[in-house]
């Protein structure tokens, strides 16, 4: 194990919306920050396509070129950065110590934006067939189903924006929901009820992939969830768009978490341990601006924190 002999003021773990934007404010109050990047340097905008609702790109910008801007922005302050992911944390007392992987650093104050990851179904045909024609990214996979027949599963703005990119590639696409009500916002519901080539299916959940011995995505078993009922329905590919899971395991039995694993905040970012802070996804589920007004507040407090030491 080798030893970053610095004592930092601020670490901050994970390198996306939320984690840059702590970067470029904690730089700016002169804090020299550290990011550790985390295993998808840029987060999650880096695996999306367009950006729309992110204030000052009125045309919206792309995922990647988005995170490219802010890490920029961070180092041309003073940030800096570490690739890889924090493999263990103390947080019984400051200095706090993050290694990653053989490396330990030690921190002031540190800054968890370690963001969410895209849950699954929980099946055994899901995840033996994974990369197989089941996906949790359509902009990682979708250039796969030219012309191909897929379905994605979800209501919300993910499982919309999904199907919608997907119909660029596909012949059709056909959302499957538990409910007969969406929990899209009403834009994106209505671009994916208005696209001639998604159709939708109702009240009806995913109970097996199919087929685990042909090795490649054939078709789902779906169930009705008022009636019961199961039909089987071929598609090429299952895109799954249910929802996010935080990043939070490092932390468990020593920052007060939910029953789901979100960090609880004790007031504004601040965690049940003094000079540990969070903020973006890994917090609460959050809209994008939110995340970057709670990284910015996050910063400030940080500030303040060590001005007073
Ligand atoms: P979400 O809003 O939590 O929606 C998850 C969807 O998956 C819900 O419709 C849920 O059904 C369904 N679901 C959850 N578990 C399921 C299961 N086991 N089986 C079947 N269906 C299941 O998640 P999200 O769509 O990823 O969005 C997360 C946040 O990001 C939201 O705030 C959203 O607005 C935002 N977002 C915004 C944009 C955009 O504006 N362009 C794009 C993507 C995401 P129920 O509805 O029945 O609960």
């Amino acid at each position: 194990m080798s030893a970053d002999d610095k004592i930092r003021n601020a670490i901050i773990l994970g390198s996306g919306c939320a984690g840059l934007t702590a970067a470029i404010y904690a730089a700016r109050a002169d804090l020299l920050p550290l990011v550790i990047e985390g295993p998808q340097a840029g987060g999650q905008l880096t695996i999306t396509t367009v950006v729309e609702n992110y204030p000052g790109f009125r045309d919206g910008i792309d995922g990647p070129a988005l995170m490219v801007e802010m890490k920029e922005q961070a180092a041309r302050f003073g940030t800096d950065f570490s690739a890889g992911a924090a493999t263990r944390v103390d947080l019984s007392s400051p200095p706090f110590l993050v290694e990653v992987d053989a490396t330990e650093f030690r921190c002031r104050t540190l800054i968890i934006a370690t963001g969410a990851t895209a849950r699954l179904l929980g099946l055994e045909s899901e995840r033996r067939l994974m990369g197989r024609g089941v996906s949790a990214c359509a902009t990682c996979d979708g250039f796969f189903f030219r012309d191909k027949e897929i379905m994605v599963v979800g209501g919300g703005d993910s499982a919309m924006e999904e199907a919608l990119f997907l119909t660029r590639f596909a012949k059709r696409v056909t959302i499957v929901h538990r409910r007969e009500e969406l929990r899209a916002s009403r834009i994106m519901q209505d671009r994916a009820r208005s696209s001639d080539k998604i159709d939708f299916i109702w009240n009806s959940v995913v109970d097996e992939v199919l087929d685990v011995d042909a090795g490649k995505v054939t078709g789902v078993r779906l169930r009705d969830v008022k009636t019961g009922g199961i039909v089987e329905r071929p598609t090429d590919g299952v895109f799954l768009a249910i929802g996010h899971r935080p990043n939070t395991e490092l932390f468990v039995d020593q920052l007060e978490l939910d029953s789901v694993g979100y960090i609880v905040p004790s007031k504004f970012t601040m965690t049940s341990v003094p000079g540990v802070f969070a903020c973006g996804y890994c917090q609460s589920p959050q809209d994008i601006p939110d995340s970057v007004t709670q990284a910015s507040g996050t910063a400030a407090r940080v500030a303040e924190l060590l001005l007073r030491e």
